[in-house]
């Protein structure tokens, strides 16, 4: 029997330590590069909805997640100005954790399977090079480049309890939302998208930013609350436009691959799900039953077919809620009418 060729992943994100579990399990030797360390908090509203979960569910991980402190998400509420819409239920249950305790999950977990990770490791490679896996996460634009949006998140501890009608909080700002959820062990993820004003101008502190506009609705459920200072972290220059597997070079999966709108909450998901695709054309590579050009073709005609429909109704989902051409919007659509509401849930993931 011909030794397998070992996969070198460059990311130890969701995506990469997920194909990571998923190689090891086939037996092929794998070697991840991780510029961080575990565990870390992340730029994330939390929150798993889609398919992910039952790609968590095959590969043996959904019940280290209960076990770590996963909480379901069961119903959602969307909150603009003075309008509210009812509180619904999710068509399909979201599982929240912390990702301080995921990605650290899933790094032990691959550590366990016999994989190779190397922390604190920035490591650069060509796009193209064989059996290389870019799993290194989303691109920045360039801050000429428009709108220009950012990413904050912190985490509210079980101390200053966070009164929510509904499991996540959707509350639409002038600039972007805020989305609030539980993520287990009584703590409350507060994490919200920006865009950046035309004049430039924003004084107050990135935390005041999730605390939402004075007078809304957000203000008043975060009255009480104190960020914890570990948790907080945010990203700048989020490049929102979808892009196609077979239009990119190298071998990519997760955000590498594309971002998905934030607003879908289904960016994890997708991370989850295109390290699943990428598990069996790798694995035929590895052990010598497929080159590397056809296992990469495969992976991105894979990612494509599963992706693209997707990421076409993310895209009018995010104008909807968040295109300053559209005053008014929300109100109209998406807090009013229930059946709009599961139509979009149901095509962004
Ligand atoms: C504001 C905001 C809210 C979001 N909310 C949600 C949500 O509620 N639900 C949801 O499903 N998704 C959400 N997402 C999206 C989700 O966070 C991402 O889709 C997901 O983290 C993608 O996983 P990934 O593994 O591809 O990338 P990442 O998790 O970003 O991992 C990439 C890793 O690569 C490492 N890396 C980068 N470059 C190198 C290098 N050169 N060498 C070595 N290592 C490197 C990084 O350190 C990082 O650990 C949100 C995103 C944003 C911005």
């Amino acid at each position: 029997m011909s030794a397998s060729t070992p996969i070198t992943i460059i990311g130890g994100g969701l995506a990469g330590l997920t194909l990571g579990i998923g190689l090891r399990q086939r037996g092929v030797p794998v070697v991840i590069w991780e510029a961080g360390c575990y565990p870390r908090h992340r730029v994330c509203g939390e929150f798993i909805s889609g398919r992910g979960q039952a790609v968590l569910e095959r590969l043996g991980l959904l019940a280290c997640c209960h076990l770590a402190g996963a909480v379901p998400a069961r119903t959602a509420m969307f909150v603009c100005g003075p309008k509210r819409s009812p509180v619904r239920p999710l068509p399909v249950p979201a599982l929240c954790l912390s990702r301080h305790r995921l990605d650290a999950l899933l790094a032990e977990t691959f550590q366990q399977a016999g994989g190779e990770l190397r922390v604190q490791a920035r490591r650069t490679m060509a796009e193209e090079v064989e059996g290389v896996v870019h799993a290194s996460g989303r691109r920045t634009q360039p801050a000429e480049a428009a709108p220009h949006w950012f990413g904050v998140k912190a985490h509210v501890p079980r101390a200053c309890p966070v009164p929510l009608e509904a499991d996540l909080e959707m509350h639409i700002a002038r600039d972007g939302y805020i989305g609030v959820n539980r993520i287990g062990d009584g703590e409350v993820n507060v994490c919200g998208l920006f865009r950046a004003r035309p004049d430039g101008r924003r004084s107050e502190s990135k935390t005041e930013w999730l605390r939402g506009e004075p007078g809304s609705l957000l203000r008043e459920r975060l009255r009480a609350a104190e960020f914890d200072p570990e948790s907080f972290c945010s990203v700048a220059g989020l490049q929102l436009r979808p892009q196609r597997a077979a239009d990119r070079a190298g071998c990519r999966i997760g955000d590498a691959l594309t971002l998905t709108p934030p607003v879908t909450g289904n960016g994890m998901s997708m991370a989850f799900e295109s390290a699943e695709l990428a598990v069996e054309p790798l694995a035929d590579y590895s052990q010598g039953r497929l080159d590397w050009a056809a296992a990469q073709r495969r992976l991105a005609q894979r990612c494509d077919a599963v992706f693209a429909r997707r990421l076409m109704w993310a895209r009018r989902l995010q104008w909807l809620m968040l295109s300053p051409a559209l005053p008014g919007r929300l109100e109209a659509v998406l807090l009013r009418s229930d059946w709009l509401w599961r139509f979009l849930f149901a095509r962004t993931r």
